[in-house]
């Protein structure tokens, strides 16, 4: 309980700080935008930027560029994918596909998603790779989506290199993998009437957790930290794969080829 008072106390701290106008922090860091930089998001103080810079660096990882689409996405992750396919010996394939195994087994208990609320974002972080250990999410996946967003920045003619807008980008991908839950099933529950007896009831469950803020970016660390050594070794190559690839014309409409899916075991399995 003593957990819990301390953070109700840090959240009243952080309000008070909030409500106070700090002429300390000047004026929000992107050019021209001349607003006073306010720290007062929901998720944290951010000294940096005006309100709405900071709410758009929450969700995308830059006060300015928003995120790619699926469609830019997609032809990406699947040319990165079938790069890891046909490279499965690769000594740095095995090696980034056991470290997200890694993150699996390190991810803690299953977390259903209504019980994130008031989680730390470091412990949704973890809930949100158990959810993809849960739903039995092929690790490669996982690997082929992080490549994706090094490739998509390496031929943005406009990117933003930050390590701080890839995480989050990376994250994003993987975040929407095992999230967005749209489920129903019958589990046993006391008997209200007989004591000691037991009735099925159907549960309903249709959650999204939020994906945006600090959670995205203790996740996108994961990953980096997972897939770094494959991308020191092959990343020029995984991208004159997709160069190759991009003449015969992969198709946007979907981040992996027929007969994959990210979710195996529930009904859902389409992305959007
Ligand atoms: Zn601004």
């Amino acid at each position: 309980m003593t957990d819990w008072s301390q953070r109700l106390k840090r959240k009243q701290d952080v309000k008070d700080r909030a409500n106070v106008p700090n002429h300390m922090y000047g004026y929000c860091r992107v050019i021209h935008c001349g607003r006073p930089a306010r720290a007062g998001t929901s998720d944290g103080l951010d000294e940096r930027y005006c309100r709405a810079h900071a709410d758009h660096n929450q969700r995308h990882g830059s006060p300015l560029k928003g995120s790619y689409t699926a469609r830019e996405l997609n032809p990406y992750r699947r040319a990165a994918l079938a790069w890891i396919v046909a490279h499965e010996d690769n000594r740095w394939v095995q090696n980034a596909v056991q470290r997200v195994q890694g993150l699996y087994q390190q991810a803690g208990p299953y977390i259903e998603a209504f019980r994130l609320r008031g989680l730390p974002p470091q412990d949704r972080a973890k809930a949100a790779l158990a959810r993809l250990r849960q739903h039995g999410t092929d690790p490669r996946l996982v690997v082929a989506a992080w490549l994706a967003v090094e490739l998509v920045i390496l031929d943005d003619p406009q990117p933003v290199t930050s390590t701080e807008y890839k995480r989050v980008q990376a994250a994003k991908v993987v975040h929407r993998m095992a999230s967005g839950s749209h489920r129903r099933w019958v589990r046993e529950v006391p008997s209200p009437v007989w004591p000691g007896q037991k009735q099925a009831q159907v549960q309903e469950l249709h959650v999204y957790p939020r994906s945006r803020g600090r959670v995205l970016r203790h996740l996108g660390e994961a990953l980096e930290s997972a897939v770094e050594l494959l991308v020191d070794h092959h990343l020029t190559d995984v991208h004159a794969f997709k160069r190759e690839q991009g003449a015969t014309g992969a198709s946007g409409a979907r981040p992996y080829p027929r007969g994959w899916v990210s979710r195996p075991r529930s009904k859902d399995d389409e992305e959007k």
